[in-house]
């Protein structure tokens, strides 16, 4: 399996090293060019969102890397690449300031960033996740899914009653960092 990890910012060596493990050929997206290998998935790793947003739009990946999302090609999303999807980005009063330039917008969810504390936000937890019991989810400066916008969202897991990871059509995307604790 060919797998495109999103490298122009934030925790892509962990995504990366997370899907060797899993025995996938690995490559990093960090311009156009990098879109013409063939693509089995689409990683977009943590870090910043704002960041992350900027870089694509100056590297012209924005519009691309969104029509092959719209056009079904499987998507793998932690932390930062999950607000990059969101529909809505619930932060009031910070509009501006705390949006990406512009972000992908297809994931019908709306979240919230650094739901958990901007400074102190970082904690694993456990819990259910894909039928297993006290599942390792390790959250950094996560965000939360605040609202579901559609009945074909799945929810794959919560956390104080909120998803912390769902799945959508050809998109599974998590608030924490499965590609840290996968072995755990
Ligand atoms: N707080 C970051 C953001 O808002 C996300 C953190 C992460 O990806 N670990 O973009």
């Amino acid at each position: 399996m060919q797998v495109g990890v999103l490298a122009v910012q934030g925790a892509f060596a962990e995504m990366e090293a997370y899907w060797r493990e899993e025995g996938a050929d690995v490559f990093e997206i960090r311009q156009l060019a990098d879109l013409g290998r063939p693509m089995d998935l689409l990683a977009l790793p943590g870090g910043e969102s704002t960041v992350q947003g900027k870089l694509l739009n100056d590297l012209g990946l924005f519009a691309p890397i969104k029509e092959r999302i719209l056009g079904g090609l499987p998507v793998f999303a932690t932390c930062a690449g999950l607000i990059l999807l969101a529909e809505k980005i619930d932060d009031p009063g910070r509009r501006d300031a705390t949006r990406p330039e512009k972000w992908f917008g297809v994931l019908p969810v709306a979240v919230k960033r650094n739901a958990y504390g901007r400074q102190l936000g970082s904690f694993t937890t456990r819990g259910d996740f894909d039928g297993k019991h006290d599942f390792p989810m390790t959250f950094i400066r996560a965000p939360a899914i605040t609202d579901v916008l559609s009945d074909e969202v799945k929810v794959l897991s919560t956390f104080s009653g909120k998803p912390t990871s769902v799945r959508w059509r050809n998109i599974t995307a998590f608030t924490w960092h499965p590609e840290l604790n996968a072995t755990a």
